[in-house]
């Protein structure tokens, strides 16, 4: 009985898909298209390239991403391998990497967690008035990642673990540090906030011994060394361009000297 009932539904089927096809068959109309060479439908335009219109918050720094204290944050990794200092086969040493920023703060400066802003001022002005990108190779430094990163013993009071301190160069100028010198000299010539300071605006040259070979320049508020491609390669410039290092001598807000000390550089900042 049901094999019955299967087949008629069968036939039935058939029946009406055969239909439908008919249907379509009839309902299809040929049209020929003609058209001569001459022809022409739409001109062609050669494609122009337009440069996206900047964000209010992006012209100041001209397409590029304003720099913030977030671009200083440590830049320990667990993942880096451990560094082994041979120099004295007596004491071989073993250092581990920190495990980055999300387990610990930037330093407490005044109250406020971050890197002195005077760092940030001058970064955001020679990014604004090359319209290239600012590296940052190194900002703030905790101690594990600072021994890690560089073993020498003038590292072992750098400004980097106190956040007075930063590493940079610029992408596009890599090998034109000097224009890039220039550019912090006329932060504090065309800066409101100092302009018409001899102490500010006048740069001086150290001329005692330091680890670089040009002559570092200092005015009230920062000390600024040149390191060349071959001087202080420690393990957050491996890169191999010429490199600026500025650090911070002055807290304009607080009319204080910005020392290193082992209490600000040890217990200066939170860990999570
Ligand atoms: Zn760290």
């Amino acid at each position: 009985m049901n094999c019955q009932r299967l087949f008629i539904f069968f036939i039935i089927f058939s029946l009406i898909s055969c239909k439908d096809n008919k249907k379509t068959a009839h309902s299809t109309k040929i049209e020929k298209i003609s058209r001569s060479k001459d022809d022409i439908y739409y001109k062609y335009q050669e494609p122009t390239k337009n440069l996206m219109d900047l964000y209010p918050f992006e012209e100041e720094t001209a397409g590029f991403f304003k720099i913030t204290k977030e671009f200083f944050r440590c830049k320990g990794n667990p993942l880096n391998p451990e560094r082994v200092d041979t120099s004295n086969l007596d004491n071989v040493k073993v250092y581990l990497d920190c495990v980055g920023p999300i387990k610990h703060s930037l330093p407490l400066i005044n109250g406020k967690e971050g890197v002195y802003p005077v760092l940030i001022d001058i970064l955001n002005f020679v990014q604004r008035k090359t319209k290239k990108r600012v590296v940052i190779t190194c900002g703030h430094r905790c101690p594990k990642h600072n021994s890690y990163a560089d073993i020498s013993n003038i590292a072992k009071t750098s400004k980097h673990l106190i956040g007075a301190e930063v590493d940079f160069y610029i992408q596009g100028l890599e090998n034109s540090p000097l224009k890039v010198m220039d550019l912090i000299f006329d932060f504090y010539k065309e800066d409101s906030r100092y302009r018409g300071s001899e102490e500010y605006e006048g740069f001086q040259q150290y001329q005692k011994e330091t680890d670089v070979s040009t002559p570092p320049w200092h005015n009230k508020e920062i000390f600024v060394k040149l390191y060349q491609y071959n001087e202080g390669r420690d393990f957050n410039n491996r890169h191999p361009y010429p490199y600026i290092c500025i650090q911070v001598l002055y807290d304009r807000s607080t009319k204080q000297k910005v020392n290193y000390t082992w209490e600000k550089a040890y217990r200066g900042y939170l860990q999570h």
